[in-house]
């Protein structure tokens, strides 16, 4: 396990790792999460959850040979990533609406902005969420998203 510190591709914060127990408590999916912006990256060598980990494993087949390269590093590796568009399928056969991920085409993470979360989340109703609060009712729904079917669009 690593001991050096990942930071947001967006703003620069210090990401809070899963490895930080103490302050995350993301821990069992391998979840970083940015303390400014409340977005997510997800390291799929860290992840525990086996349905997590395919997930992860599927979503990165979508970026290695397709996706937009965008101006953003990966904050695992630092290799550029790319952005595409997913959907999940949910329970009722429909698709949720589309959510734009970043994935690193080399070490298969993945980095989702707070605002493609919030757009699939229920409206919590407290407007006053501090970014790290906001990351964990966030993460909780991507925790959700992940056992849903896939789709590439
Ligand atoms: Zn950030
Ligand atoms: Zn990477």
């Amino acid at each position: 396990m690593t001991t050096e510190v990942m930071c947001c591709p967006r703003d620069g914060s210090s990401l809070i790792s899963p490895d930080n127990a103490s302050k995350s408590v993301f821990s069992r999916n391998g979840i970083s999460h940015c303390p400014t912006c409340s977005g997510l990256a997800l390291n799929p060598e860290v992840a525990s959850s086996e349905i997590c980990t395919q997930k992860l494993d599927a979503i990165h087949d979508g970026f290695k040979d397709e996706g937009i390269p965008v101006d953003i590093c990966c904050p695992f590796c630092q290799t550029g990533m790319k952005v595409r568009d997913f959907a999940f399928r949910k329970i009722d056969g429909t698709l949720t609406e589309l959510i734009e991920i970043d994935g690193c085409p080399n070490c298969a993470s993945i980095w989702l902005d707070s605002g493609e979360l919030q757009r699939l989340s229920p409206p919590s109703g407290n407007t006053n969420q501090n970014p790290s609060s906001e990351a964990g009712a966030l993460a909780i729904v991507l925790d959700f998203l992940l056992h849903l079917p896939l789709v590439f669009v």
